[in-house]
C-alpha cells in the first residue's frame, strides 16, 4: 500500500512523514499518502476513498474543503499571501473569537498550537516572576521543551519515555500530576510555596484519548490556582468549536485567565491563537516585557480560512446540535456493536470528539488509557482501514465528526466496525 510514495518520501524526512503521528509505527502498515479531501471523506494516491474520522487532527469540523472556506482562501489569496503588518480581517477575526470565548479580553495570534501553548507558559511566568509549570500526565500541549514532558499521544505511542534534547533544568520546571485529581494539584502548590507560575490543562484531554474532568475538577483546579497566585490556562486547541460556539469554559462555567486555540480557529490553516485576561496580556511585547513574535503570525489567508469558518458555523443554529446528533448515534452504536461481538471497549466523548478505548473499565486519566489493548486496537485499526474508514492510527486519539458525515457513512462505519469486532475475539 503506498510503498513507493512511503519509499521516496523516507529518502527525505526522518520516517517518511512531517509529524511523527502520522506514522503507522504502533498499528503496522503504510501511511496512507493522500491526493486531496472532500467533506467527509479523504483519497489516497491510488485512489481509494475513505470515510475520515481524523479530521486532519481536528480542524475539519465543517468536512474537508468546504466550498465557502475555499472560496473564501482564495480570494484572500489573489490579494497577497503575506503582508507582516496588521490587517482589518486580524481584528474581525478575534471578534468572532471573543463571541465564542468572551474572557479572551486580548489575544495574540501565532501559527500553531505549540506556539500558543508555548507562548502562554512564557507569559504565566513572565507575569508571575514564577519558575515552575504544572501540567498532567499524558497532556499533550505541542512540542516545545517545557511542555513536552510526559506528553500523551504522539510520545505516547511511540513508546518514548523521555525526550532526549530537552535538558534537565528545563524538563525540572515542569510538574507532572494525574488528570482528575484535584488533591495532587493542591500537592504540587504545598510542595513548591511561590515557585508555580501555572497550571496548564486541556480541559478535556483529547490527546491521551479523550478523556472527561469529573466531579468539578476544573472548578477545584480554578479554585487551587486562584488561592496560590498561579495562572489557569486551558488549552483549548482540541476542544474549542469541537462541541459548541465555545470551549470547555463554555459548557463548565470555569473561566481559565488564558486560553490556547488552534486547529478549528484555523479551519484547517495554520492559525492558533492565546490570550485572556488583559492585565495579564499587557505583559505581552510591545505592550509589556514578555517577547513573542512571527513573521507569519495572522497571516491573512490563515484569518481569511478562520473567519470563513467561524461564521458558516454561527450562521447555521442547527449546526451543533446536529453535530451532537451525529457523534452520539455513532458513539452509542459502536459500544453497542462491540458489546454484542463480546468486545471490550469503554468511550469517551465530547460533543463530536470521542475515543473508543479497548479495555472494560472507565478511563478517567492517563494511567486507565494505558491500561488499553493497543494490540486490539492495531489489529481493530488495519481491519477498519481495509474497510475504508480512516481513523487515527494510535488508540490514545480522539476520533472526530464532522457536520458532513451523513448518515449513509456513518451506518457504512458501523457496518465495518461490526465485522472488524467479529473478527477480533
Ligand atoms: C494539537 C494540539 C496542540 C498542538 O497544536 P499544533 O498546531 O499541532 O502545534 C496543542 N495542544 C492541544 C490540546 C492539541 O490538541
Amino acid at each position: 500500500m503506498n510503498s513507493s510514495a512511503l519509499e521516496k518520501a523516507c529518502r527525505v524526512f526522518p520516517g517518511g512523514v512531517n509529524s511523527p503521528v502520522r506514522a503507522f509505527k504502533s498499528v503496522g502498515g503504510n501511511p496512507l499518502f493522500i491526493k486531496k479531501a472532500f467533506g467527509s471523506k479523504v483519497y489516497d494516491v491510488e485512489g481509494r476513498e475513505y470515510i475520515d474520522y481524523v479530521g486532519t487532527w481536528g480542524p475539519a469540523v465543517l468536512g474537508h474543503a468546504d466550498p465557502d472556506v475555499v472560496a473564501a482562501v482564495c480570494e484572500a489569496a489573489r490579494d497577497g499571501l503575506s503582508f507582516g503588518a496588521p490587517t482589518e480581517n486580524e481584528t474581525a477575526l478575534a471578534g468572532l473569537i471573543q463571541q465564542a470565548f468572551p474572557n479572551m479580553e486580548k489575544m495574540r495570534f501565532v501559527s500553531s498550537g505549540t506556539e500558543a501553548a508555548m507562548s502562554a507558559i512564557r507569559l504565566a511566568r513572565g507575569f508571575t516572576g514564577r519558575p515552575l509549570i504544572i501540567k498532567c500526565d499524558g497532556a499533550y500541549h505541542g512540542h516545545a521543551d517545557s511542555l513536552l514532558v510526559s506528553a500523551g499521544s504522539g510520545v505516547a505511542t511511540l513508546g518514548i519515555p523521555g525526550c532526549p534534547g530537552i535538558p534537565d533544568a528545563i524538563a525540572g520546571c515542569t510538574l507532572i500530576i494525574p488528570f482528575n485529581d484535584a488533591a495532587a494539584l493542591e500537592a504540587c502548590f504545598k510542595a513548591h510555596p511561590g515557585q508555580i507560575a501555572g497550571f496548564i490543562v486541556e480541559p478535556v484531554c483529547g490527546n491521551m484519548g479523550v478523556v472527561l474532568p469529573e466531579n468539578d475538577y476544573l472548578k477545584k483546579v480554578a479554585k487551587i490556582c486562584g488561592e496560590n497566585g498561579a495562572l489557569l490556562i486551558f488549552d483549548e486547541v482540541m476542544t474549542g468549536f469541537r462541541a459548541c460556539f465555545g470551549g470547555v469554559s463554555r459548557v463548565s462555567g470555569v473561566t481559565p485567565d488564558l486560553t490556547c486555540l488552534g486547529k478549528i480557529a484555523g479551519g484547517g490553516m495554520p492559525l492558533a491563537v492565546y490570550g485572556g485576561r488583559a492585565d495579564v496580556m499587557a505583559y505581552i511585547a510591545p505592550d509589556g516585557p514578555v517577547y513573542q513574535a512571527g513573521t507569519l503570525s495572522g497571516n491573512p489567508v490563515a484569518v481569511a480560512c478562520g473567519i470563513a469558518t467561524l461564521k458558516k458555523i454561527t450562521h447555521d443554529e442547527t449546526f451543533y446540535r446536529r453535530l451532537e446528533e451525529k457523534s452520539a448515534r455513532f458513539e452509542k452504536e459502536l459500544g453497542q456493536l462491540a458489546s454484542q461481538a463480546g468486545v471490550a471497549a469503554v468511550s469517551n466523548r465530547f460533543g463530536s470528539m470521542m475515543t473508543m478505548f479497548f479495555r472494560s473499565e472507565r478511563v478517567k486519566d492517563y494511567s486507565d488509557a494505558k491500561k488499553s489493548d493497543t494490540a486490539r486496537f492495531a489489529k481493530w485499526f488495519r481491519l477498519m482501514l481495509n474497510a475504508g474508514i480512516y481513523l487515527a492510527p494510535s488508540q490514545f486519539e480522539a476520533a472526530f465528526v464532522s457536520i458532513t458525515h451523513s448518515d449513509s457513512d456513518l451506518d457504512k462505519t458501523l457496518e465495518a466496525a461490526k465485522s472488524s469486532f467479529k473478527k477480533l475475539v
